[in-house]
């Protein structure tokens, strides 16, 4: 699946959603049109009303009267529906539009703004289309298991796990900590990331989860317009600091230069001054880092985000082994 048809199919989730409220509400008012034929005749009247207040308020030579008194006469319609609804035994919002998310109606947008409702279903599709969902479905804090590592290195990943715990639960965006995980290859890493976005993508949040290849690609695409670089096709970098949670996978597997370094200031800066939540991934020991990156960028990352160990022999390998 491509990213333009993840947008499709999130998109299409919206429409339906869309679609189905205003379904319901049509059979509600078909259903009880059919009943109480004064219900009927005011919903006619409301749309004429609606056009009159249109009319009222941009002061239009045919207006019959002024805003407020063609107001009133709406609320006054309004209220006779609610009415004649409790007098036949329904539920007062019978007749109402419930939209799966009030705040966008259904539409996506709140204004010009992307509704919080498609970046959550914009996520979900990313994570399938990237293979994270399938991840994110068995990777999970139930199937973490601490059986792979041994003695001290068992205790100090039963913290880890802790910690990510009830950092997952305890989530407030804009509010939670930050996280640097150190180590080597198939020590729980990505399992641990994808349990705490699971947990977090199921509260609401806005998670992005990418590996530092793909972020820093998607920056150099926006900076010399190749591949078509279109902010509706998911490649949009204002993600990486909008969402509440970024992690960055595989920090170092990138090729580093002015720019990336750079654009990795940058995200980590504005994450940290919008106190937002990132978890980075790194095989880099902190001296490694301290190599690659620049002063500022460590300080940033070692000042502001919690280092979490991860110790023990590749939990893949063993797997295998075991097979
Ligand atoms: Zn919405």
């Amino acid at each position: 699946m491509s990213r333009s048809d993840t947008i499709r199919q999130a998109k299409q989730k919206i429409a339906e959603h869309r679609a189905g409220a205003i379904g319901m509400y049509e059979r509600h008012v078909a259903e009880v049109s059919a009943r109480i034929p004064e219900f009927g005749e005011i919903d006619k009247q409301l749309s004429r009303t609606g056009l009159k207040i249109m009319a009222a308020a941009i002061g239009a030579p045919d207006a019959e009267a002024g805003v407020d008194i063609v107001h009133a006469e709406y609320d006054a319609l309004v209220d006779r529906k609610r009415q004649l609804l409790a007098e036949h035994g329904y539920p007062a919002d019978y007749c109402d539009i419930k939209y799966f998310c009030p705040k966008c109606s259904d539409t996506g947008y709140v204004d010009v703004n992307m509704c919080e409702c498609l970046r959550k279903e914009l996520v979900v599709a990313a994570l399938e289309a990237s293979g994270l969902y399938s991840l994110v479905e068995t990777q999970s804090f139930k199937t973490f298991s601490l059986d792979y590592y041994e003695k001290d290195d068992k205790i100090i990943m039963k913290q880890n796990a802790i910690r990510l715990w009830e950092f997952a639960n305890n989530f407030v965006p804009g509010k939670s900590d930050s996280f640097l995980f150190i180590g080597a290859t198939g020590l729980g890493k990505t399992h641990l990331s994808s349990a705490v976005a699971r947990i977090l993508i199921e509260k609401g949040a806005y998670v992005v989860y990418e590996s530092s290849i793909t972020l820093f690609g998607d920056f150099e695409a926006k900076r010399f317009g190749n591949n078509g670089y279109n902010s509706e096709t998911g490649e949009d970098v204002d993600r990486y600091t909008d969402c509440d949670l970024l992690i960055i996978d595989d920090l170092g597997c990138e090729v580093t230069n002015n720019f990336t370094l750079s654009c990795l200031y940058n995200i980590i800066n504005t994450r940290i001054m919008m106190h937002k939540s990132t978890i980075i991934n790194t095989n880099l020991s902190q001296n490694e880092l301290r190599k690659r990156y620049s002063d500022r960028i460590i300080s940033r990352i070692l000042g502001e985000f919690i280092p979490l160990n991860f110790r023990g022999f590749d939990v893949r390998e063993q797997k295998l082994r075991k097979k």
